[in-house]
């Protein structure tokens, strides 16, 4: 099979690790809706959870392609790096608005695994996608922004030392767009938890360890505000080319497993006493999904290549990872159908990788949104919202 190359050490590496932690690591993990927290400090000891962080800060400086390889091939192996890759993106927050105080204060603590920046509190129960109707406050009083209101899908906000929240610090009728007068804060969650602050878990069909939060007055020092007030969501906005980039990349890791055991499965069993490999009915389906996840991976290859030449990819990175969470999902319904009845039993991973491959239709972006974009600002229809 021709795959995507680049980043052979990396691949090789994460390989390597994500061997000690089997299918078996992954479904007790899922069974009990448990945080793999060994997985991830592993990660974070050999450094890949650190490959972003630029060297000063004590990262590996390394660009998105690498990233992307890291996450690709935990998912190709079988793992889930939803536990742990929104570190990859929501640190891009800080590195690129934060001050150089915010930056000394936090990244190098960050690189080490002292701290853990895993949550991203955008999405609102009331507003949804809709993140310029998004209701929770902040008042600057005395040095100090207290913060009110509720977050929802805020994912691994238990396992997390810090989150990046956006919130709005200008009413809503001061400001003559809806996207104006959100803030971004770096709260640090240690201090606030049990107290100003109340995580509740939320049981999911897959386990994400999310939640949703609660905030009464909850204090957050002013020299936590990252950039300028009211700025925020440009902010946010200017990291969603690297979230969809490292996202899709996710998405053809799963691909690439559910492709590879359904081959592998199809030549193994037997059923009117040949493998069920030789019927073209069940080759083709597997071609089919090789095909897609191929194509899906050409575009993530060239959004990540323009991304690294310094350019704004909305439109590719958007294609990118529209296109590969439709490989993977097309790829986990064959990879399902090839393992007939087998596919269901918990044992195979099939039905595992399954369910998680499905969030990706949805979130972090939905594919309406996408196409949305596409439609708006890619091809000039006109605006519907
Ligand atoms: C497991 C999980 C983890 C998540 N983790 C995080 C996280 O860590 N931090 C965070 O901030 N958020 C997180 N999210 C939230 C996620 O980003 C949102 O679920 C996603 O953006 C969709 O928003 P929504 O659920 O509010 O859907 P809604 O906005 O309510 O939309 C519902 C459906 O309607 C469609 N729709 C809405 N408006 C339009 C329109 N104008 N035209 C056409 N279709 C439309 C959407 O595409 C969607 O299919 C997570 C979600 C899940 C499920």
């Amino acid at each position: 099979m021709k795959y995507q190359t680049g980043n052979e050490d990396i691949r090789d590496g994460v390989r390597r690790l994500c061997a000690d932690f089997p299918g078996s690591y992954w479904r007790q993990c899922d069974r009990d809706q448990a945080y793999p927290a060994e997985f991830v400090s592993a990660l974070t000891r050999s450094g890949y959870l650190a490959a972003l962080i630029p060297q000063d800060y004590g990262g590996s400086g390394l660009t998105i392609s690498a990233g992307a390889a890291i996450l690709e091939e935990i998912h190709r192996s079988g793992g889930n790096a939803a536990a742990c890759h929104a570190q990859m993106y929501t640190m891009g927050t800080l590195l690129r608005h934060g001050s150089d105080a915010q930056k000394s204060a936090y990244l190098p603590a960050i690189a080490s695994g002292e701290l853990r920046l895993q949550a991203f509190g955008v999405t609102e129960p009331t507003s949804g996608t809709d993140t310029g109707s998004l209701r929770t406050t902040a008042r600057l009083e005395g040095g100090t922004y207290y913060v009110n209101g509720q977050k929802i899908w805020t994912s691994r906000a238990e396992h997390s030392d810090l989150m990046v929240l956006l919130c709005r610090t200008t009413p809503r009728e001061a400001v003559s767009k809806k996207t104006d007068g959100l803030s971004v804060l770096l709260v640090d969650m240690r201090e606030v938890r049990g107290k100003s602050m109340t995580i509740r878990p939320i049981r999911t069909m897959m386990n994400h360890s999310t939640t949703e939060i609660f905030f009464d007055d909850m204090p957050v020092p002013a020299e936590n505000l990252i950039g300028e007030e009211g700025k925020g969501f440009r902010y946010i906005l200017s990291g969603m080319n690297a979230e969809r980039i490292l996202i899709a990349a996710e998405c053809i890791g799963d691909a690439k497993w559910f492709i590879e055991t359904a081959a592998a499965y199809a030549k193994e069993r037997v059923v009117f006493d040949r493998p069920i490999a030789e019927n073209q009915g069940i080759q083709f389906p597997i071609a089919k999904a090789y095909a897609q996840m191929r194509a899906a991976e050409l575009m993530l290859r060239e959004s990540i290549r323009l991304y690294e030449a310094g350019d704004n990819p909305g439109e590719e990175a958007n294609l990118a990872k529209m296109l590969a969470a439709d490989a993977s999902w097309a790829a986990a319904e064959m990879c399902l159908q090839t393992h007939g009845g087998f596919g269901f039993a918990e044992e195979y991973d099939v039905e595992r990788k399954f369910r998680e491959t499905r969030l990706y239709q949805v979130a972090p972006i939905s594919t309406n949104l996408i196409l949305s974009y596409l439609a708006e600002h890619v091809l000039g229809l006109p605006r519907s919202f």
